[in-house]
């Protein structure tokens, strides 16, 4: 008998900013208890799916939760009792029939994910397996395990930094035939290294709300002369072993038709913008754009994408919001050619799923992303490893609750390496005790034979068994 749900607790707890979110414990009738917490974003785009906020002045400056934990602590728990934690889908599809609007206004997408990935947490806890090895096996979005890439902001702007410059973030993107633990150092190395140029330049060197520095510098290109500074006084070699990347949140500069950025006194129009993203390019190996225009912009996407596409990654976050009508129209409309995904922008992790499965049909590249209100949960280490993401995208090696995903990658990536290694002396595979085929127990390793593509519980897949009959009550 597989382990089933024996009952879930929630709690409003703080994120990184001190603004409250969620914390969801979940236990199974076989003892193991397992928890989770979600994050929450600044500039959260227009078409996210909806936080359930109480609204109360008196609480939390009127940023509390409880309601949503209230409705996690009886209707949701009451109805999750007795299932068996590995039908994700199932317990998905559950949530958002529950929630029944189009943008999770009822339920909230902050309790729905918090429930939905503790589900897929307690899912891999039943089997014993590792979370990222659960991820990869289940959907089978990848063949093989394999670290991604990771981009590192390095510096504030927008609504992340100090109000000076306007580009939301300044990112360093090792080259990606780099490994991890060398790309790690890298940004560690390069992240100490500004600090001194900053401090040398007499630049105030504090960070913002995500740990990247938030320098008194006066336009976005001295930014990247800081950082072009930087790496040439390092070990490294600038467009060899690493490149730039921006978030441009351009939803946040967007006014009155134009963009406003304090590189110019006039407003930039929608083609002006293409050619400063094109001057970012070609002076400084920016390739990676992400949010370039605003969400409704679509013709200015199109643009940049056909001008700077070929050679440069123009990436939906706020455009795209994980959302999968959204990423299939971009990939029909060509509006764009790479996806960042953040479960908190749908709300279920098998939403979260879909979006990632049409975009690798597509050959786009996924980022993996945090949001700017974190908690210590690694979660999103897990995920984009089980997902084959291509890059995450986890902020700098800075702050407590950023550095939880870049150490849970190293516990990963330790594994992963260790699992190559016992992969040549291994031969035979063992089943792991599942009613769904579709999680196998191999041994972990990159190396190793895998096993043909298993579909998860999708929509059109047969109607998974009816719950277990029994009822337990906590
Ligand atoms: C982002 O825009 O990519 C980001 C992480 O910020 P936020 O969580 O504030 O949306
Ligand atoms: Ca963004």
């Amino acid at each position: 008998m597989p382990a089933t749900i024996q009952g879930l607790y929630a709690r409003e707890i703080l994120d990184s900013r001190g603004i409250p979110t969620i914390e969801c414990t979940l236990w199974l009738d076989n003892g193991a208890i397992v928890a989770t917490s979600v994050p929450t974003g600044t500039s959260v785009g227009k078409y996210e799916a909806h936080e359930l906020r109480d609204k109360d002045p008196e609480h939390m400056i009127g940023k509390g939760v409880l309601s949503a934990v209230e409705f996690l602590n009886t209707t949701i728990a009451q109805s999750l009792i007795g299932k068996d934690p590995t039908k994700q889908f199932e317990i998905d599809q559950l949530l958002v029939d529950m929630d029944g609007t189009s943008n999770k206004s009822k339920l909230g997408s902050n309790s729905i994910l918090a429930v939905s990935q503790c589900v897929l947490k307690a899912g891999a806890l039943s089997l014993n397996v590792p979370l990222y090895y659960y991820i990869q096996q289940k959907y089978q979005l990848v063949p093989e395990l394999n670290m991604p890439s990771c981009i590192y902001t390095m510096v504030n702007g927008g609504e992340h930094g100090a109000d000076n410059l306007d580009l939301q973030e300044f990112e360093i993107i090792p080259a990606s035939h780099i490994d991890y633990e060398t790309s790690l150092n890298m940004a560690v190395t390069l992240f100490h290294k500004i600090e001194e140029v900053l401090s040398i330049k007499g630049a105030i060197h504090s960070t913002g709300i995500v740990g990247g520095f938030t320098p008194n510098l006066y336009s976005n290109t001295d930014v990247f002369e800081i950082l072009v500074e930087t790496i040439k006084a390092s070990p490294y070699t600038f467009a060899q072993d690493v490149f730039f990347g921006i978030d441009a949140a351009a939803s946040e500069l967007y006014k009155g038709g134009k963009y406003e950025l304090k590189d110019r006194s006039e407003p930039y129009t929608a083609k002006e913008m293409i050619a400063y993203y094109k001057k970012l390019r070609d002076l400084y190996h920016v390739f990676y754009i992400e949010d370039p225009f605003q969400e409704d912009d679509e013709d200015s996407w199109k643009a940049i994408t056909a001008e700077l596409g070929e050679t440069t990654k123009i990436v939906g976050d706020s455009f795209l919001v994980t959302n999968k009508e959204k990423t299939a129209a971009a990939i029909k409309n060509k509006t764009c050619n790479a996806v960042l995904v953040k479960p908190n922008q749908t709300g279920t992790i098998s939403e979260t799923i879909e979006v990632i499965r049409i975009a690798k049909e597509a050959q786009w590249q996924v980022i993996i992303s945090h949001r700017s209100g974190e908690t210590n949960d690694d979660f999103i280490a897990d995920f984009a490893v089980g997902v084959g993401a291509d890059y995450t995208k986890f902020g700098p090696p800075n702050r407590g609750e950023r550095v939880a995903k870049y150490n849970r990658l190293l516990q990963i990536h330790q594994e992963i390496i260790h699992s190559q290694v016992g992969a040549a002396e291994q031969t035979t595979q063992e089943t792991v005790h599942s009613d769904e085929s579709h999680v196998t127990q191999q041994p972990i390793a990159t190396t190793a034979p895998v096993n043909p593509p298993v579909v998860d519980e999708t929509p059109d897949a047969a109607p998974p068994p009816p719950p277990p009959t029994e009822e337990t009550t906590t």
